[in-house]
């Protein structure tokens, strides 16, 4: 690559995957870059995969940031709203000797997690994530059965994880992955991502005979689909670290 100036300066992660046929790269909703290649891609090809489609990235990179709002890139959120569960909490930072949280409720008013930590200066974003990470834990699980048994279809196994570019996957075991960060959506949304993911439990890719799966829980999946690829702009940058 040459050293350009409107080279993207985030860093690019590289995911392999099995069913990947051609190197292929995403943008998400921070701008951050992943390529994905095939299994047994010659990874000394990718400086001039990606310098090929530098245009591309640059244009999909500053789209991608003109439409984002900036008080999502704060990395102490004074407030956390997570449609999925339909719960907003205002977020406060306090001191002392053990770092670590507390929620807080109140029948009066917006619940509140306190954040300790030792010092002011200290970074907050660890904090958070590992809190996302549990909401995700105790509340996702249960709900991909229910939609699994709603639609017949199975799983093997669910994993949440905390992806950059992908809102789940499923693999040919039936394993599903699920980003936690599906707790920024709206409620309709996380139930058509795991109807989604489910129906790749029959149809491991996107043929004609997948969508019309995937029609038969959610007609209107087309919409769906968009909604999915405009909410990955407005996940905040904390949960992303
Ligand atoms: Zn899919």
């Amino acid at each position: 690559m040459e050293n350009n100036p409107d080279h993207i300066t985030s860093a690019i992660t590289i995911r392999v995957s099995a069913r990947a046929k051609h190197a292929c790269l995403k943008v998400n909703g921070v701008g951050h870059v992943e390529v994905v290649i095939p299994k047994g891609y010659n990874q000394s090809l990718l400086p001039e995969f990606i310098a090929q489609h530098q245009t591309w990235l640059n244009k999909t990179i500053a789209r991608m940031k003109a439409v984002r709002d900036p008080a999502l890139d704060t990395l102490r959120p004074q407030r956390i709203e997570l449609q999925a569960v339909n719960e907003t909490w205002q977020v406060n930072y306090g001191l002392r000797e053990k770092p670590g949280m507390s929620e807080y409720r109140n029948a009066h008013c917006d619940p509140a997690l306190w954040v300790w930590n030792r010092e002011e200066s200290e970074p907050v974003t660890p904090l958070l994530s590992k809190w996302l990470t549990a909401k995700a834990k105790s509340t996702l699980p249960a709900w991909l059965e229910q939609v699994s048994e709603q639609t017949g279809l199975r799983y093997s196994k669910l994993c949440i994880r905390a992806q950059k570019t992908r809102w789940g996957s499923c693999s040919h075991k039936k394993h599903i992955n699920l980003n936690r960060a599906l707790l920024f959506l709206p409620e309709e949304l996380v139930r058509y991502l795991m109807i989604h993911e489910l129906s790749h439990t029959v149809h491991l890719n996107h043929s004609r005979a997948y969508w019309s799966l995937v029609a038969r829980w959610a007609p209107q999946y087309q919409s769906y689909e968009k909604q999915l690829n405009q909410y990955s702009s407005r996940i905040p940058l904390w949960a992303l670290q």
